[in-house]
């Protein structure tokens, strides 16, 4: 992998920030765009721009051929058995607070319960929580160890006759661990209780198949994965989004109307009420022909070893301490200098050019459950480079010095 082309192929990381050159390691909270998604969105607005579905003219059938097209790419990426098992988003949160709410609403009852993980996203866990509330049915959790890894021995109690769906992330944003997924929903399945992968943090890394997975439901955000903000994945089998209800109501996701009664539209417009984000779904659709070209095996490849070496690095530096221990890991590194607090290493960091995120990363019970405030977080992509983690270290090495 040539990552000094792949560089060329993203403007921003030639940005100079207090005349520094920028040292971008904040991926998990967002990914850069490459120029071939820029343009994508440039073409779009300045050639074809028309809302889809209902247009008879040609700009109309432009923009929803341009839709639909972004629909079957996302298909094959994950490889989902039919195109109509894709649904649009806005995101990840949306595409969990979808099913939360049609699951909720077709299938739970009071005394029921719902299955996250100790390291979930406060996105996969308060849509649970409200709907459960709604319902009189509870959030159980499978727990974690000090390293970050999840208790699966404890899973076959968990999975009672009381658990109608387990939701689970497949790589933790907070700590870097890749869980177990594919023994959760064996197991799972083996009790006949659906799985949803929050993959948010997956898909940019990992090669995800879905019908190799047996997943449910797989929910994803587009700007994690180098294309525009604003829109996101839902995949579903097709028996289940047959089953479910439908989310919201409005043009689109209907068949017929009349004021006594509507009938609703077929999958997957049966979940896609409203004007969709056309341009963002070809901004998507532009990612994945990027990172396919590159391959996601040689992407998994590269990180990994990039990962290797910043843990090694990392580990060598006196008084830092890593969050998360898993030996399963993608993306992520978190971690603490001595007793100071996060953001002060994030702040002497970004002072040095380097950008890193702090804080609880949207994940409080992790880090109540470690007593930590929260971290300081360094998150990779392939565009990263090993001069970029030396850069880290040596930035990180003053700032243990100015804290001391
Ligand atoms: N789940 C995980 C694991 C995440 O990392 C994120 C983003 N930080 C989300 C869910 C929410 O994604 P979005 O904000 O794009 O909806």
């Amino acid at each position: 992998m040539d990552i000094e082309a792949i560089r060329k192929d993203f403007p921003i990381l030639d940005t100079k920030v207090y005349g520094k050159r920028l040292v971008y390691l904040d991926n998990g909270a967002t990914t850069q765009k490459p120029t071939a998604v820029l343009e994508a969105l440039d073409h779009y607005y300045k050639t074809y721009n028309s809302n889809v579905h209902r247009g008879v003219h040609l700009l109309s059938q432009q923009a929803t051929d341009a839709f639909e097209a972004a629909r079957t790419k996302v298909a094959a990426f994950i490889n989902a058995k039919h195109t109509y098992e894709v649904i649009f988003t806005k995101g990840t949160t949306d595409g969990i607070n979808l099913i939360a709410s049609c699951f909720g609403r077709g299938f739970l009852k009071a005394g029921d319960s719902i299955l996250i993980s100790a390291m979930e996203h406060h996105s996969n866990i308060v849509p649970w929580q409200m709907i459960c509330e709604e319902k009189g049915a509870t959030v159980k959790v499978i727990p974690m160890n000090e390293d970050g890894v999840l208790q699966m021995d404890q899973l076959p109690a968990l999975l009672d006759d009381t658990v109608k769906l387990v939701a689970c992330t497949y790589v933790s944003n907070s700590l870097g661990t890749v869980n177990p997924v594919r023994e959760i929903i064996k197991q799972a399945h083996s009790k006949g209780i659906p799985v949803l992968l929050d993959g948010a943090q997956a898909v940019q890394h990992i090669p995800v198949d879905v019908q190799e997975l047996d997943v449910d439901f797989l929910v994803f955000s587009s700007h994690k994965l180098y294309g525009p903000t604003g829109v996101g994945i839902l995949y579903g089998k097709e028996e289940w989004l047959n089953k479910l209800p439908p989310y919201q109501g409005g043009g689109d996701m209907i068949k017929t109307v009349t004021f006594a009664k509507t009938t609703y539209n077929d999958l997957p417009f049966k979940f896609e009420a409203g004007t969709p984000d056309m341009s963002g779904a070809v901004g998507l659709a532009a990612a994945i022909d990027y990172v396919t070209a590159i391959g996601l095996d040689n992407i998994q490849k590269e990180e990994q070893a990039l990962l290797a070496y910043a843990l090694e690095q990392l580990t060598a530096i006196e008084g830092l301490r890593l969050v998360g221990k898993s030996p399963e890991r993608s993306g992520v590194i978190s971690f603490l200098y001595k007793n100071t607090h996060p953001f002060d290493v994030g702040e002497l960091l970004d002072k040095q050019g380097i950008a890193v995120r702090t804080g609880h990363h949207c994940c409080q019970p992790v880090m109540d459950f470690l007593g930590i405030p929260g971290t300081a977080r360094a998150s990779f992509a392939f565009y990263n480079t090993k001069e970029e983690v030396d850069i880290l270290v040596a930035a990180l090495k003053k700032a243990a010095a100015m804290l001391d």
